[in-house]
């Protein structure tokens, strides 16, 4: 049975789109269930009917005329009931309901079954067969199963569909959700980023210069042939004839008179030489793959290595010609901080990232940069998206592909209101942050790259609340040495004096891996990472902490802080390392301060002994992203759980509020940089709470300090006493946003377009 159902769906996943889909998957579940019908119906988002979409034994004339709505005749049972109907005889069924032309009078036994995705009803999948006999319990399940399995592929060729279409045609809009990764909207168009030598990950591009496509393909396919005959000469005392033979049939792969003549002719017909090249190697790998005879089968791993060896010459030889339009929205299946530098900033509009979600270190970097970011739309065929006209609605998490006038017009009204917003905000840069009733409340940013400085001190940050220490050594082949280090800190520190800047000790692990330092773990956010890699390795615990405080020496700005603390021995044992690097280096006769020492609260149990920590140390900084995770047991990264990540889930405020009252117990100072600071709706509660400073990236800062200036502390209070009476972060949510739009904040709330 497994068997079957992994053979349909990777005959499913190759599919050339749609209606070859839902063909496979008629024609192959009939034959696995040996009944004598098998049908798909699938539900029309524009109309809300389940059209009548495939069929192997009913009248094929009707595919895409017959149609039922939610709860009409059986299959509109099983689509409102979204659970199977097995029946021995389906006239009997009080819901029956009969269609003339469709061919089924004499098939009895009925069994449908809802094709879900992500809770959305997108279909039935119903078999039928003349005797009366009730399908028996593994059928229904194998029915179910297959159903489960198939929905995700038909969602995805759905919007591929959509997407495919012709691009002029007004008709085709399609919107891919996805999870809001930075606030904006972007118009612009989509320039897609290959992984290196990835032939699945290749865009679709149409081009002029045929003749030049021509002549790359030629000289990289000549270079492979260089290569490989390389490979069998240096191997030539080791191989026989008949080996070396081997060499020959591999190259043959790809002359002229088999694969190569097919990449050949498609680049005649237009297509550029990566994409005429991937187009046909996938053809046959998926032909070789499908082969029952265990030889051939292995040749599906031959093609591909020499298309991806092909491939890479093509990338090495188009990197350096890649144009970017002016209004460049990039897009991938992973982006990474790397992949943006790739880009001149004036002309990067948006991003889109079918992985990751809106808490991914590459989202916090395009926060902090200002760029209007979609991540998770994992639903997005973002090969096809080449040169297409994109709007990204950043603030909602959604992709719009060939939008509607109106639709179009409408972001184009956000984006025009977006910059007299931001104009507005520009004339606050030098007002303090002080409520309407007087009480003034420092904004700190938090920082990583050189890049940050300037837009921090440009925005009016009064210290840096979260220097991320892992980005340069995300950046770096090796360990900085200590050397190394103690410049980078200088000129951070520098930079702010005599404002605060809080380093935080070296974040690794989670989702963030050095690539000198690899971390394979099964659940890698409760595994090593943070504190417990430093700890484990003193070594480089000792150099960061030494670099920190000789980079301090006749400054005296420095203030460090330790993440992913989850128990008391873990700031014992740190703070004993630091003294005792402090000892040292006054003994090197260095003049260096102690500094204030800080601890992360991000884990649950580090709430719970917020005030045990606090006596410990001189301030706690709460980080709200790693602690709702960690408190809603949702993996910040995964788009498919993103809309159950929620900041303002009462459980959090909770958390956060005990966290505030707990340092103040202890006289010491509380502040948070996480994401949630960097929310006009969170900076309004995390105020009532009392925290004592907030930070955020420096994009959001503006819009905080003017959320904070429209507000008085005593209202702020007493919405945070309503807002904690209720049981669901969403009503919490819309309570916080009908408070902004009574505070001269509306333009803040950004319900989605259309
Ligand atoms: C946090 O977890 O809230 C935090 C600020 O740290 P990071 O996002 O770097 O994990
Ligand atoms: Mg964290």
């Amino acid at each position: 049975m497994l068997n079957i159902l992994r053979h349909i769906t990777q005959e499913v996943n190759a599919a050339s789109g749609l209606q070859d889909a839902l063909e496979i998957i008629v024609r192959r579940v009939r034959d696995a269930m040996g009944t004598e019908v098998c049908s798909i119906y699938l539900r029309d988002p524009g109309e809300e009917r389940f059209i009548f979409r495939a069929t192997e034994g009913l009248n094929p004339e009707q595919v895409g005329i017959a149609s039922l709505a939610a709860g009409e005749g059986l299959v509109g049972t099983v689509a409102e009931r979204e659970e199977p109907l097995n029946l021995e005889n389906a006239e009997t069924h009080p819901n029956f309901r009969f269609f003339p032309d469709i061919g089924e009078e004499s098939f009895h036994a009925f069994l449908g079954v809802p094709i879900i995705h992500q809770r959305d009803v997108l279909g039935v999948l119903v078999v039928q067969q003349a005797q009366r006999r009730r399908f028996d319990e593994s059928e229904e399940a194998f029915l179910v199963t297959m159903s489960a399995q198939l929905a995700a592929v038909i969602a995805h060729a759905r919007v591929t569909g959509a997407v495919l279409a012709d691009a002029r045609s007004a008709s085709a809009p399609a919107k891919i959700g996805g999870v809001p990764g930075a606030p904006g909207i972007a118009i612009g168009t989509a320039v897609v980023v290959s992984p290196i030598a990835d032939l699945y990950a290749v865009p679709q591009r149409m081009v002029d210069d045929r003749r030049a496509e021509l002549s790359a393909f030629r000289h990289a396919l000549y270079r492979v042939r260089e290569d490989i005959e390389a490979v069998a000469d240096n191997l030539g005392g080791e191989l026989s004839r008949e080996d070396h033979a081997l060499f020959d049939v591999y190259l043959g792969i790809l002359d002229d008179s088999s694969i190569g003549r097919e990449v050949v002719s498609l680049i005649r017909e237009g297509h550029w030489a990566q994409g005429a090249l991937s187009q046909v190697m996938i053809e046959h790998i998926r032909h070789f793959e499908r082969m029952e005879h265990s030889y051939l089968k292995e040749r599906a791993v031959d093609v591909k290595d020499l298309g991806t060896r092909v491939l890479a010459y093509l990338q090495d030889s188009d990197k350096r010609e890649t144009q970017f339009p002016e209004q460049t929205i990039l897009v991938g299946e992973e982006l990474t901080a790397s992949s943006l530098g790739e880009i001149p900033r004036e002309r990067l509009a948006g991003l889109i990232s079918v992985r990751g979600s809106g808490n991914s270190h590459v989202a916090i970097l395009a926060r902090a940069m200002g760029v209007p970011t979609v991540m998770g739309a994992v639903d997005l065929p973002y090969t096809r998206l080449e040169g297409r006209d994109v709007v990204i609605d950043g603030y909602n998490g959604t992709v719009h592909l060939n939008p509607r006038p109106d639709v179009l017009a409408k972001f184009e009204e956000v984006l025009v209101s977006d910059r007299e917003l931001n104009k507005d905000l520009e004339a606050l840069r030098d007002q303090p942050c002080i409520t309407l009733d007087g009480h003034r409340m420092p904004l700190w940013v938090n920082t990583g790259l050189m890049a940050d400085v300037t837009r921090s001190l440009e925005q009016g940050a009064e210290g840096v609340g979260l220097y991320r220490t892992e980005v340069p050594f995300l950046l770096r082949e090796r360990f900085p040495s200590e050397e190394e280090q103690r410049q980078i800190y200088r000129n951070q520190l520098q930079a702010f004096a005599p404002r605060p800047v809080t380093m935080r000790t070296l974040d690794i692990g989670g989702d963030k891996a050095l690539p000198y330092f690899p971390i394979e773990e099964d659940n890698p956010f409760l595994g090593w990472r943070g504190i417990r890699v430093t700890l484990d390795h003193p070594e480089i615990f000792l150099a960061q902490v030494r670099a920190m405080l000789k980079a301090n020496a006749g400054l005296g700005n420095l203030r460090i802080m330790l993440p992913m603390i989850c128990s008391i021995p873990e700031v014992d044992e740190a703070l004993e390392l630091i003294h005792r690097s402090h000892r040292e280096i006054i003994q090197e006769g260095i003049e260096a301060e102690m500094p204030l020492i800080g601890v992360m609260v991000e884990v649950p149990s580090a709430v719970y002994q917020a005030r045990a920590l606090a006596k410990r140390v001189d301030f706690l900084s709460v980080g709200s992203n790693d602690l709702t995770q960690y408190l809603l047991a949702v993996d910040r990264n995964n788009a498919r759980v993103a809309d159950l990540y929620h900041s303002m889930h009462p459980a959090v405020l909770q958390a956060l509020r005990l966290v505030a009252d707990a340092a103040h117990a202890e006289g010491k100072n509380v502040g948070i940089c996480g994401e949630l600071a960097g929310e006009p709706e969170g900076a309004v509660l995390l105020l009532a709470m009392g925290y004592d400073i907030l930070s955020m990236n420096a994009t959001s800062l503006p819009k905080v300090k003017k959320a904070l200036r429209n507000v008085n502390l005593i209202e702020a209070k007493s919405l945070l006493e309503e807002v904690v009476t209720m049981d669901d972060a969403a009503e919490i949510h819309h309570r916080l946003e009908s408070f902004l739009a009574t505070h001269g904040m509306e333009k803040f709330i950004h319900n989605p377009v259309d």
